[in-house]
This record gives structure tokens, sequence and C-alpha cells, in this order.
């Protein structure tokens, strides 16, 4: 794809073992760029890094929990060592663990706090002095429309990803210098396993919204395409992808 603008782009993706991220990092390979898929299940970013260089594309799995900053680091040293430059993070990877505040539950609040706002600021903080050296970069971070519209048991999740957004635009304030491009990425209801590890009633809850008129997880692929694509002088400072039915 020689007139594609993604192609040729180095792009780390965590949370690439399922679901958004997934379909993100088969996407971007797809156009011809070179994807780094980052999430725990390390047999999980294998399939799929075997499975997009079985379609000709190129990818490289590296195991990391966004919740250490240690591996984080580790991860873009690897992606900047395998393909000599870094272009944009894909900050996706997040847990819900949802419940209602007075049920207490002290240890999935903590466990959403480090993945879905520490892990940003581990992405934060191993990519930005890459782009500074580069002279250019750009971080997309996948947020919610749950951080929009606050719903019983959801205020702790909606908090993280509202925390992730505030982060993004002070990121996007202080890059006006042109060099770093940020989008934050809404999503409304999507296909995934997002509700697999959620107490039994918020489980079937949210699996019957995903069910019933969840998107698929390529309409998000695309809006995020539609990001990296533009001129290095356009930013998309946020775009919100939610099925037409959701409220
Ligand atoms: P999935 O559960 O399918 O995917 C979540 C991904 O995050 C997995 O790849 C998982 O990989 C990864 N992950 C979780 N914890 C960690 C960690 N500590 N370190 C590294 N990776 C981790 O859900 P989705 O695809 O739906 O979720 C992707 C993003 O989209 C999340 O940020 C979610 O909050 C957001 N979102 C989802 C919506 C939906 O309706 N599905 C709506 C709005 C936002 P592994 O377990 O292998 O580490």
């Amino acid at each position: 794809m020689p007139n594609d603008p993604i192609t040729g782009k180095t792009v780390i993706v965590t949370g690439a073992s399922s679901g958004i991220g997934g379909e993100i990092a088969t996407m971007l390979a797809q156009r011809g760029a070179s994807v780094v898929l980052a999430a725990r299940r390390r047999e999980r970013i294998d399939a799929l890094a075997k499975s997009i260089a079985d379609a000709g594309g190129r990818a490289i799995a590296v195991p990391a929990d966004v919740a250490l900053l240690t591996d984080v680091q580790a991860l873009v040293q690897r992606a900047v060592e395998e393909f000599g430059r870094l272009d944009v993070l894909v900050n996706n990877a997040g847990i819900a663990r949802l419940g209602r505040l007075d049920q207490l539950d002290v240890d999935d609040w903590s466990a959403m706090i480090d993945v879905n706002i520490r892990g940003v600021l581990h992405g934060l903080a191993a990519a930005l002095p890459v782009f500074r050296r580069q002279g250019h970069g750009h971080v997309v971070t996948t947020v919610s429309t749950a951080g929009i519209t606050i719903s019983p048991t959801m205020a702790v999740y909606a908090a993280t990803k509202n925390a992730a957004r505030t982060i993004m635009e002070g990121l996007r304030t202080e890059s006006t210098d042109g060099v770093i491009r940020t989008t934050e990425i809404s999503p409304g209801f999507v296909r995934t396993e997002l509700a697999d590890g959620m107490e039994p009633s918020a489980r079937e809850r949210i699996q019957a919204g995903m069910r019933e008129f969840g998107l698929d997880p390529i309409a998000v692929a695309r809006a995020v395409c539609f990001a990296i694509e533009q001129p290095d002088d356009v930013e998309i400072g946020s775009l919100t992808i939610r099925p037409t039915v959701q409220n």
C-alpha cells in the first residue's frame, strides 16, 4: 500500500490480545503498519502476531502489564529496537469492574486505577521521550462514553476513563509545538470480552447490551485508523463511536 499514510508507521497497541485492541492491530497491519502487540496473555498476542505475519504483515508480540512502569518501558524499547522508530502509542488496555460504591470493592477500584489511569501514564512516561527525540509522535487513548454519561455501578470505571481523558487533554495543551498529536477515542457498547470478569449481575446486564446492539470492534478500529492516517499537522482530538440506538 505505497500511498497509504499508515504504511511504514510503527504502532504499539496495548490490550491487543482481544476485542478492540486486536482489531486495531489487525487493521493497522493490513494497512502496512508495523505493529507491536502488548498484553499480559502471551499466547494470544503470539497467535495474533503469527496470523498477521501469515497474511504478509509485520508484527511482534511483547508481553506487558501496563500497570508496571518497567514493563511499559521495556515495551517501548523493544518497539524501537525492532523497527527503529515509534510513531504511535495506542493506550487501549483497560478493565471494567463494575459495582455500586457501597459494595466497597476497594481492590477492584485499585485495579481499575492501576490499569486505566496508571497504565496510560506509564505509556506516556515511556513513549514521550522517544517522541521528543524523534520530533514526532501520536498518542491515542481508548476512553469511554461511560465517562460522559454516568450510570449506577459505573462510578469508578467512569472516573478512571475521565481521568485518562483529562490527562490526554493536558498532553494536548502541552504539545502545541506540533511534535505530539493526541487522540481520545470514546466507544459506546462494543461486543468484546470486557464484561467477562464482572460480577454476575453486571456481566449479564452489560453482555445483554453488547449482544443486543453492541458494535463490532472493527468500527472502533476504523476510527483509530482515521485519526492516525491524517497528515502530521492535523490532529483528530476526540471521537465518539456509539451504536446509533444507544442513549
Ligand atoms: P477486552 O476485555 O476484550 O480487552 C481488554 C484488553 O486489555 C485485553 O487485551 C487485555 O489483555 C488488556 N489488559 C487488561 N489489563 C491489562 C494490563 N494490566 N496490562 C496489559 N493489558 C491489559 O475489552 P475491550 O476490547 O472492550 O477493551 C478495550 C478498551 O476499550 C478498554 O480500555 C475499555 O475500557 C474500552 N472500552 C470498551 C467498551 C466496550 O463496550 N467494549 C466501551 C468503551 C470503552 P490481557 O488480559 O491479555 O492482559
